[in-house]
């Protein structure tokens, strides 16, 4: 997407994304596990920014600069197995792998170079996770830059690991289920609330095919999806995070980010893999009715 333009200089970036690589394994449709000792058909399995010089280049590729990105050849590339029902609904065998053994002191100043650090796939940073993300956000909201936060679905339950984060985050986008138990609460209006109480200063809680709720200052409320003939929902909430953040950027209304980020989710869900649906900026305003 092209971004609004970074105060820092022509090579400087608006996003820093501090997060995971992972090499996606598509199985679709699959609606529930076949027994086990057995063998059922998928209609397509496929391999999506795999291995990590596939994942390298596919980000190479995308004009996505890649000079922060640590190798370590001691542990593998992270991985997922993603499972895709008939309705799109996608769920993860997940491998942190290498995300999982990034540590704050191999960072440096990578994660100041731009207009905003979104930390992406919080819960499955083990090494981060915790104090460590928090210390990065402080610093960064210190120098000035906008700083969100995305989190994973936690396996082990720990939520309690993203606390410390959100009196530093501007920004969170966690999924529904996310929300619920991070906060306790049901319902996305008063899970968004208690994100907020909790520190964050904006928290918009996606809600796939139901759109989003959004929760700041100047906006409060639902805001509805953009009908789309959805086939897989994976990457929908990172599409979400960066659509959002782009209009904060750009400095525009809430309740129009959150359209424009509804836009780049739901265009994210019309094709398999993480970013083969993902529009660019003109397709993406068109699709949000904003153009
Ligand atoms: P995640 O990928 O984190 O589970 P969601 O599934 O909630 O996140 O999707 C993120 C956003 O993408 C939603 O808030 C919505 O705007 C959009 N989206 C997801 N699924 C659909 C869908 N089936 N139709 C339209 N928009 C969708």
């Amino acid at each position: 997407m092209d971004g609004p333009h970074a105060a820092g200089g022509p090579s400087a970036p608006d996003v820093v994304c501090l997060g995971t690589v992972v090499a996606d394994v598509i199985a679709r449709p699959v609606d529930r596990l076949p027994e086990p000792g057995t063998l059922a058909l998928v209609d397509s399995l496929t391999l999506h920014g795999g291995g990590c010089a596939l994942a390298l280049g596919l980000l190479v590729q995308r004009g996505i600069g890649v000079d922060g990105l640590r190798r370590d050849p001691e542990v593998p590339t992270s991985a997922s197995v993603v499972l895709v029902d008939s309705a799109g609904e996608r769920t993860f065998l997940h491998l942190p792998g290498a995300n999982g053994a990034l540590r704050a002191d191999e960072l440096g100043e990578a994660p100041y170079a731009g207009r905003a650090l979104h930390v992406a796939g919080a819960l499955v940073l083990d090494a981060l996770d915790g104090e460590p993300t928090a210390a990065l956000l402080a610093e960064a909201r210190r120098r000035g830059i906008r700083t969100s936060l995305d989190t994973a679905f936690d396996a082990r339950g720990r939520w309690e690991r993203v606390l410390p984060a959100l009196p530093h985050c501007d920004l969170v986008t966690p999924g529904l289920p996310e929300a619920r138990a991070i906060t306790g609460e049901d319902e996305p209006a008063r899970a968004a609330a208690r994100l907020r109480q909790l520190g964050t200063r904006e928290a918009a809680v996606t809600l796939g095919s139901d759109g989003c709720y959004l929760a700041g200052d100047e906006f409060q409320g639902y805001v509805p999806a953009v009908p789309v003939v959805a086939v897989d929902g994976t990457g929908a909430g990172d599409a979400f995070a960066a659509g959002l953040l782009y209009g904060r950027l750009a400095g525009w209304p809430l309740e129009r980010c959150a359209r424009f980020a509804n836009a780049a989710g739901a265009l994210a869900t019309t094709a398999v893999g993480a970013f083969e649906g993902v529009g660019g900026l003109t397709e993406t305003l068109r699709a949000a009715g904003l153009s």
